[in-house]
């Protein structure tokens, strides 16, 4: 019996060269090995230095992002 197509994968093929699981994946998203968008599952933190918060907006947490938008305001004012 062959196994499924998808690579680390080595569950019998249930249909469409692909095993129960990743078939269902395919018909549900299109492609086997898609797993869920988890952007918002996994939540980053704030890459201002020693700052552990998680981010709001990018990749800066509420408080440094603020900080962000006042220096690109005052850039911008300085060099339109
Ligand atoms: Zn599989
Ligand atoms: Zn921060």
């Amino acid at each position: 019996m062959a196994n499924c197509t998808v690579d680390e994968c080595d569950k019998p093929v249930k249909a469409k060269q692909m095993c129960s699981m990743h078939h269902q994946r395919w018909r549900r998203h299109g492609d086997p090995v898609v797993t869920k968008v988890r952007q918002s599952a996994e939540p980053t933190t704030c890459k201002w230095v020693n700052c552990d918060r998680f981010t709001v907006s990018k990749g800066l947490c509420s408080k440094h992002y603020y900080i962000y938008r006042l220096q690109n305001v005052q850039k911008m004012h300085i060099n339109p």
